[in-house]
């Protein structure tokens, strides 16, 4: 994973600093793919739910459609036609270098946080999980000059690699940081500015705790509003019952919640790891 990253140019042999915030290109190189299990193949296994999703429905039909596998070559495509700022491609460079490298989420995923934020014209943002800031800046891009986007994590370090790039990427002023635990600093931000008074929830932080973000964020954000949620097909091990740890096991439990929770609409996206959307009823 680290070996391919490194093949990424330098940004500064790209675009200077004081340009790339303006420069938005398509994905010219794809970060390291590993495709330990593509996301959708046909398979005998059955659709395990127990649940409101679809069940008792053999994987291999009856589709309409036959199921997409995203392979190398296909993702690579997907990149190419992927818009991804100068400064965002600077970060993800940057982050390539750095311990939990692959908590960053990827560039389509950036590019659809961003649509989802112009779509819903949200002015109050909150995401639990910055790290060193990819989907923060994604987000604050998209959002109007007076919109705010609060910024839950408890590690400082990771912090401050963020704090660079909001600089650079000129959305400071749309961001205030909150460095703690997340599941009390939404708490706190249920305290400060009650219920309802949020337009957008990003949940990709500790796993364990879906639930709970998942249930302070859905008091936070306004009805209308999204909640999404990152990491929801886990590197495809939720799909594998081989695979019995702490957070896939946290991950399927959560996911069949949403599935049969009527407070949102709700869908499940296949982009990067598996992103959730759910709107506030
Ligand atoms: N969204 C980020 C991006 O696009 O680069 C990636 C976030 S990374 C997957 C998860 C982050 O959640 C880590 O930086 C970690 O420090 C933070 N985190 C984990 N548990 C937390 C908690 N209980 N409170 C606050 N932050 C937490
Ligand atoms: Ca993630």
């Amino acid at each position: 994973m680290r070996a391919m990253t490194t093949a990424l140019p330098r940004a500064s042999a790209v675009t200077s600093a004081a340009t790339r915030k303006a420069v938005w290109t398509p994905v010219r190189l794809p970060p390291p793919v590993v495709v330990t299990q593509p996301l959708l193949v046909k398979s005998t296994t059955r659709v395990a739910s127990s649940s409101g999703g679809i069940s008792s429905t053999d994987a291999t039909g009856p589709w309409n459609t036959a199921p997409l596998a995203m392979t190398d070559d296909l993702y690579a495509y997907l990149l190419r036609n992927t818009r991804e700022c100068g400064v965002l491609r600077a970060l993800r460079e940057e982050t390539s270098a750095l311990r939990g490298a692959r908590m960053q989420v990827a560039p389509e995923q950036g590019a659809l946080l961003g649509m989802m934020v112009e779509l819903t014209d949200a002015k109050r943002v909150v995401e639990i999980g910055t790290y060193t800031g990819y989907s923060s800046i994604a987000m604050a891009l998209a959002m109007r000059e007076g919109g705010k986007l609060y910024a839950c994590d408890r590690n400082e370090e990771s912090m401050e690699v963020a704090r660079r790039y909001w600089k650079e990427a000129g959305v400071e002023g749309k961001i205030e940081e909150r460095i703690g635990d997340a599941r009390v600093t939404v708490l706190d931000l249920l305290q400060e500015f009650g219920e309802d008074s949020f337009d957008l929830g990003f949940i990709d932080a500790d796993k364990r705790a879906y639930k709970e973000y998942y249930e302070g964020l859905l008091k936070l954000v306004r009805r209308g509003g999204l909640i999404i949620v990152d990491n929801v097909l886990w590197y495809g091990k939720v799909a594998d019952p081989e695979v019995q740890d702490k957070q896939t096991d946290a991950i399927r439990e959560f996911n069949e919640f949403v599935t049969n929770d009527e407070r949102v609409t709700y869908t499940m996206v296949p982009v990067g790891d598996g992103l959730s959307l759910c709107r506030k009823r």
